[in-house]
């Protein structure tokens, strides 16, 4: 079967029609929820990229990368892991590097839901692979047999990925970025 190179979906929330392959993700990791408001000025440093929870926990933002069942392109999710804080102090040093692909990849543990379809997700061992250019790192799941896991491999349906689009773009959970 032909794939389709034009992603859009005629939206239920707002009645458009969305065009192009959305890119969406969470502001801050899954951590960041559970503190109260008026504590976060205190406990949390929080950027686009990285994530310091009460000076001990370090995270920061990477790229998760579905394919999308009859679709070329592939979506991506702005999802967060956890690394140990040598390699978050690695990882602040290279951040302007432009060449960097070269780098081994980073071990951290998974940090992020992705509503409405997969909560369950703390604690999925993972890899971040550094991209060149100031390209957010692609972050690769342990291949296990948890569902978020295999849709990385296996891809999501359309329908899927609009359910997902209308939980960020639409408010109905967390915020996109
Ligand atoms: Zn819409």
């Amino acid at each position: 079967m032909k794939k389709i190179s034009q992603f859009e979906f005629k939206c239920s929330s707002c009645d458009e029609i969305h065009k192009g392959m959305p890119s969406l993700g969470s502001r801050a990791p899954i951590n960041y929820y559970s503190i109260q408001k008026n504590e976060l000025e205190e406990r949390v440093f929080l950027t686009s990229d990285t994530c310091v929870i009460d000076d001990k926990d370090f995270f920061v933002r990477g790229c998760l990368e579905f394919p999308v069942l009859n679709y070329d392109d592939k979506f991506s999710f702005g999802a967060w892991v956890s690394l140990s804080q040598e390699n978050f102090e690695k990882f602040e040093t290279l951040f302007d590097e432009p060449k960097r692909n070269h780098q081994s990849p980073m071990f951290g543990w998974f940090s992020s839901w992705i509503w409405p379809y997969y909560e369950d997700t703390e604690n999925i061992k993972s890899r971040i692979h550094f991209r060149n250019d100031g390209i957010r790192p692609f972050i690769e799941l342990e291949p296990t047999n948890h569902p978020l896991a295999i849709a990385q491999t296996n891809g999501i349906t359309c329908n899927e990925l609009i359910k997902i689009y209308e939980y960020y773009v639409h408010g109905k959970k967390d915020t996109a970025s």
